[in-house]
């Protein structure tokens, strides 16, 4: 009988999608993953809706309202939630902004910068509510496992997942994990 393949979702909140590149970087490994695991949504395939799956993996930290939104399905929808990355465990780069004003740092954005004097801020229905301090994955959902890392390596990926699929206890190698 076919092996049952693991399903795995991803997605970037406030992230820079380095976090996927890092993924990716797996190169050849992908093949044998692929082998064991079938992707539900992820910017990988384009898929915009989760469904039912055993892994969701979440890279960046909360900004605005749709992030809110979107990890939540996640949570629904995962039997395991990881948060991979500096912004998705601790709100990294973007949570620098939470010293300063929101609108402070929108102004800064569209009218101060270089080339954007005269502009307007983007106000549109369509746009997701910002909230004015960005927050980690586990402050609004729970969490099962944490990949450190800016972004968690390659080998720490296939680490974690090849843990993940032969039914061990993902085991954190620190010697994997740095921040560059
Ligand atoms: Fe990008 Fe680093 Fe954040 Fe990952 S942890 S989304 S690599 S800034």
């Amino acid at each position: 009988m076919a092996e049952r393949k693991t399903r795995i979702a991803t997605c970037s909140l406030a992230g820079c999608f380095g976090c996927h590149m890092s993924l990716l970087d797996i190169d050849e490994r992908l093949f044998e993953l692929v082998k064991h695991v079938e992707f539900d949504r992820t910017p990988l395939n384009d898929i915009k809706e989760v469904g039912p799956c055993d892994v969701g993996i979440v890279e960046g930290g909360i900004c605005n309202a749709e992030n809110v939104h979107v990890l939540k399905a996640f949570r629904k929808n995962c039997r395991i939630l990881v948060a991979v990355g500096a912004c998705a465990i601790n709100g990294g780069v973007p949570a620098m902004r939470n010293n300063v004003d929101l609108w402070d740092c929108f102004q800064e954005v569209y009218q101060y910068e270089a080339g954007t004097e005269g502009q307007i801020i983007p106000n549109d229905r369509e746009l997701p509510l910002p909230f004015d301090k960005v927050h980690p994955v586990h402050e609004v959902v729970h969490v099962d496992y944490f990949l450190p890392g800016c972004p968690p390596p390659a080998d720490l990926f296939w680490q974690f997942l090849t843990d993940l699929l032969a039914g061990r206890e993902p085991v954190l190698d620190r010697s994997l994990v740095h921040y560059d």
